[in-house]
């Protein structure tokens, strides 16, 4: 047996089978790359669900989460830290929110963004408007809250009951929308761009309606952008691309590079709302998570970045689009859906990940998360392998 299959017996004797596995035990990556146990290496097109924004062990990064292991690895939240109050304070500045909470995941913040919802309606309307509208197809989370509110009939099984108050409407049914926005309804809840639902941007004048209809009768808009934000789309924030910014937003997946942390942000209207006693997490905003954070700011802060997301990304596109294979490109930015003609996502993905390219699907399509920090030759050595596999 060798070290990857030892350590895969090992796995799977102990932890429990609730993911299909590919057959890789990753042992360290720098850059862009990571190598497994055998020492076979990988191109990373999916950064960890695009959790590894900086590609991996940044060198910056780790020496920001190590310096603040070495100071303060963990405090209650019933004190202070000057490494929380940065990162908000930060996080408030880029985005213009007023006030943060901090979980440990993306259905964490997005828990936190229903209940400060429905809070918002009880303390201001009283009981019966407590509805949430979220979309056909979405994906908010995987705690039974989150999974009630996530769309898609597959995930609601065998743990019922489920959360009552969901709502859904298909994305981009102005209709739809209109006829049930109703007085019982305290949220709109979105993904700009539906990532685990295949990569589908919503359009325009659908979001226009959202943020209309919600305005004119005081239901907040919430934007699920864990996996759009944090300069995913080329944009701090995927709602910059539309001219919106939600009431609530959440982040999660890229934003500490790496580090679990889940970021509910609130603007003026419901900055207030959570008060002592009614939301917490023993971990959320941890301060190694936030030193994470920061890291991953201070980057996005510096001089281009953005702008050379937004190149790197146009040019990704540009050459996808040459593969005759290639149906269409979704997405925006470096969150990036592949359409294909005549192979099926999930064959594609097994044999690029034989190649040594690690790449993700998303219902029917290829899905890729680079790295944010990827190069232009990176970009093109994982191409070459993928193209390879597509022109077969
Ligand atoms: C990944 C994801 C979540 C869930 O995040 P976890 O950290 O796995 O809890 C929620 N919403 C969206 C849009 C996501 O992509």
């Amino acid at each position: 047996m060798n070290s990857n299959e030892k350590t895969i017996e090992k796995f799977d004797s102990h932890v429990m089978h609730s993911y299909k596995r590919f057959p890789l035990a990753m042992k360290q990556g720098a850059g862009r790359r990571c190598v497994d146990e055998n020492g076979k290496e990988y191109i990373d097109f999916g950064s960890g669900i695009g959790t590894n924004s900086l590609g991996y062990c940044d060198e910056k990064w780790a020496d920001a989460v190590c310096a603040q292991v070495r100071t303060l690895q963990h405090n209650s939240n019933y004190y202070y830290t000057e490494v929380q109050a940065e990162f908000a304070s930060q996080l408030c500045g880029i985005t213009g929110y007023k006030s943060v909470f901090f979980g440990n995941s993306g259905a964490e913040a997005n828990e936190c963004a229903i209940k400060i919802a429905r809070k918002y309606s009880f303390d201001k309307y009283g009981k019966g408007r407590h509805n949430i509208i979220t979309l056909v197809n979405s994906f908010h989370g995987r705690t039974i809250a989150t999974l009630s509110a996530t769309g898609q009939d597959v995930f609601h099984n065998y743990f019922f009951p489920f959360v009552e108050g969901f709502i859904n409407v298909t994305a981009n049914d102005i209709a739809d929308l209109k006829a049930k926005l109703d007085d019982t309804v305290c949220a709109v809840m979105i993904e700009y761009i539906q990532g685990e639902g295949g990569v589908n941007a919503l359009q325009q004048d659908f979001v226009d309606a959202i943020y209309d209809l919600c305005a004119e009768r005081d239901v907040l808009v919430i934007a699920d952008e864990v996996q759009t934000g944090a300069g995913r789309t080329g944009k701090f924030l995927a709602g910059e691309h539309f001219g919106k910014k939600a009431d609530i937003t959440t982040l999660a997946k890229g934003i500490a590079g790496g580090l679990p942390i889940g970021v509910c942000l609130a603007g003026e209207k419901c900055a207030e709302v959570l008060t002592a006693g009614t939301h917490g997490s023993t971990f959320g905003g941890n301060p190694i998570a936030c030193a994470g954070g920061l890291a991953v700011l201070d980057r996005m802060k510096s001089a281009g970045f953005l702008e050379d997301v937004e190149k790197k990304a146009a040019y990704f596109r540009s050459e996808l689009m040459k593969c005759p294979e290639v149906a269409s490109v979704s997405g925006l930015g470096l969150m990036i859906g592949i359409e294909l003609k005549t192979k099926k996502a999930a064959d594609v993905s097994r044999e690029a990940f034989e190649k040594g390219l690690l790449v993700l699907t998303a219902k029917e399509k290829v899905r890729l998360l680079p790295p944010l920090t990827i190069t232009l030759d990176e970009i093109n050595d994982g191409l070459r392998i993928l193209f390879e596999i597509l022109e077969e």
